[in-house]
């Protein structure tokens, strides 16, 4: 099912990556390496539309024009599990700036709260794409995006690995101007707020705390 103002990456790469994600038996390590390899995969498609502009270089063997990326690039994690996607997706964007933001939710209410923010100044016309694995119940991933308004983002991205219908329902309802980037989307949550199949807690399972 296509849906406006999402693009969910369909690759056999990813189709591999997710299951692993998915396994209950993946440990560490192999999570690890398919969080990186999804992710790198999914840059692909969240920065194939920059601007680049003409740059001269000389080859060994004589001078050439290329193109290089010429508007700036701000990531965004969101703490922590988004830190899981930041190698991977700045790898490909020299000099890319990045801003944190610290969010928990309450395990009872579900609803997103601020612990964190630091934040680049130049929001202002810069890309800024939110990094955050899952889009659950899409309360992070708006509060990030009402944040970096407030500090004056004008084009905002948000590249998960998971999305769930409530969370892209809610987070479209609020900010429609957000595109989202997933490899999935999923069922639905359940009544603890977790997507489902899902892959469980992200962050406790890329940085072993499970
Ligand atoms: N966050 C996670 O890590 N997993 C979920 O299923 C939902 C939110």
């Amino acid at each position: 099912m296509t849906r406006p103002g999402v693009t969910v990456v369909n690759h056999p790469l990813v189709e591999n990556s997710l299951l692993a994600l998915r396994d209950v038996g993946t440990g560490t390590d192999t999570f690890r390496r398919h969080a990186r390899l999804l992710t790198l995969i999914l840059a692909f498609h969240v920065l194939e539309d920059l601007p680049t502009k003409e740059i001269e270089v000389q080859t060994p063997l004589e001078r050439m024009v290329g193109h290089a990326i010429s508007r700036n690039v701000i990531f965004v994690p969101v703490l922590r599990a988004g830190l899981a996607m930041l190698d991977a997706m700045s790898d490909f964007v020299p000099g890319s700036k990045v801003g944190f933001v610290g969010l928990e939710r309450d395990e009872n209410t579900a609803i997103a709260r601020s612990y964190y923010q630091k934040l680049p100044d130049q929001l202002a016309g810069a890309e800024t794409i939110i990094l955050d694995p899952m889009l659950a119940t899409g309360g992070s991933a708006s509060a990030t995006a009402e944040l970096l308004k407030r500090n004056r983002a004008e084009s905002i991205r948000l590249a998960c690995v998971v999305a769930a219908p409530e969370g892209i329902a809610l987070l479209q309802e609020r900010h429609p101007d957000v595109h989202i980037y997933t490899a999935t989307v999923d069922r639905e949550l359940n009544e603890r707020k977790f997507i489902i199949p899902g892959l469980g807690d992200f962050g406790d399972r890329y940085f072993g705390t499970t």
